[in-house]
Order: structure tokens, then sequence, then C-alpha cells
């Protein structure tokens, strides 16, 4: 089986994942976006995957999501991972989507990278579920704050939320979290409707809960 028959497969098996959890949700599968996340897969894979129609693609380091961007240009390109202010206005030049936005000073260099690019890029506020403010994500205290930071910045447009379910918690717990934080931002700001939840293993928990973006990674690409 050659690699473009392989993500094939794999395509096929997530779409019918993907549908049987809309459908146990009772959605619609297009009310959720599939992105790939090719992270420390070739360039050949995501031309592989675009040639089966996808068109939403993730990457967690900019170092190998610029150039990669740079290749298809066509893609709407997510960036999902940990990211540090001096990288900011690089991936605003290519990133249709940050998902990882947790601190007042990543809005401000994001900001500016996305009006020196001439480009409109939509933030995710990521929350920490497990309330700690060590990890990854902004608490629930520090979130109001920071949308009205990301609402009021040039070039960004606030679009909602994204979370990982930690560890030792259940998924369908975490996301049910999410959920109402994502409800209570939606309330100020209308048009911050999308919610990014779910990998490989947690999606079905996602979906039932809300999530308007799922990050698939392994079921996808091994
Ligand atoms: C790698 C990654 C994913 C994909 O995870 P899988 O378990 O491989 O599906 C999703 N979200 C983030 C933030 C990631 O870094």
């Amino acid at each position: 089986m050659t690699r473009a028959d392989e993500l094939a497969s794999a395509l096929v098996a997530l779409e019918q994942r993907l549908c049987l959890a809309c459908a146990q949700a009772g959605r619609d599968r297009d009310e959720v976006v599939l992105i790939a996340v090719t992270k420390t897969h070739p360039i050949s894979d995501v031309e592989a995957l675009a040639a089966l129609g996808v068109r939403d693609v993730g990457e967690n380091r900019d170092q190998e999501a610029a150039p990669k961007a740079l290749a298809r240009p066509d893609l709407r390109w997510h960036f999902v991972g940990a990211l540090q202010s001096n990288k900011a206005a690089s991936v605003a030049s290519y990133a249709s989507v940050v998902h990882s936005v947790d601190r007042a000073s990543l809005v401000r260099a994001l900001a500016a990278g996305a009006v020196r690019a001439g480009r409109r890029v939509d933030v995710l506020l990521q929350v920490s579920l497990d309330g700690d403010s060590a990890r990854a994500g902004a608490v629930a205290a520090d979130l109001p704050a920071l949308a009205e930071a990301t609402a009021g910045a040039d070039g960004l447009r606030l679009a909602g939320v994204m979370a990982v379910a930690p560890l030792g918690v259940e998924p369908a717990r975490a996301f049910a979290q999410l959920a109402e934080v994502a409800a209570r931002l939606r309330s100020d700001y209308p048009q911050a409707r999308e919610i990014s939840a779910g990998m490989s293993g947690d999606l079905e928990d996602a979906i039932a809960a809300g999530a308007t973006y799922v990050r698939v990674g392994t079921a996808l690409l091994g």
C-alpha cells in the first residue's frame, strides 16, 4: 500500500468516526471542521491529504509550519502549539487560526505581526481545564481580560476557545467545563463561536460537548 492509499483509508475511517459522533450528538457533520495535525510528517503527507480534500491543516512549531505553509498557501493553516512571542509575527504571516493564545503579551505580538502582514488572524483563547496556571492555557479568571485585549486588537478576531483535556480527568467532564467557558465568552462576544477540542483519543467526547474544530494527528497520519 502506498502512503497515499494509507492516508486515504485512514481518512475514510476517521470520517466514519466523525459522522457517527455527530449523529450520536444530534449534530450535522458540517458543524465540525476536521483539522489534520501534520506535525513531524513531511509536506508530501500534506499534499496527499489536500488531494483527498482536506483543507484545514495544523502544526505546533513555527520552524516546521512556516515552510509547509509557504508551500501550500491555498490551505487553511492552524497553529495549535505553545507559542513564544518572538515567533508570533511569523505565525501571524501564514496562520488563519491560532488556537493557543493564553496571555496578553502574545495577543500584542500576534496583532503586530498580523497588521504588518496585512492579514486578519482568528484567535482562540486556550483554557487550562485543571485550573493550574503553570500549564498551557489561561485560567478562567484571566479570560475576560484576555478576551477584551483580543477583541480590541487590530488584525485579530476573537473566534472562540481551545483546550486539551488534562491527564487524569475524564475528557467528557473536561469538555463540558470548556463548553461552559465558551458559552460565557459568547454571551459577551457573540462572534466567538468556535470550540477547538478533541484529538485522536477523545474526539467523540469533544463533539458531544459542542466542538467545532477537532485536531487529529495520529488517527490520520499514524
Ligand atoms: C499533536 C496535537 C494534536 C493531535 O493529537 P493526536 O492525539 O495525535 O490526534 C492535537 N492538538 C494539539 C495541541 C497537538 O499538539
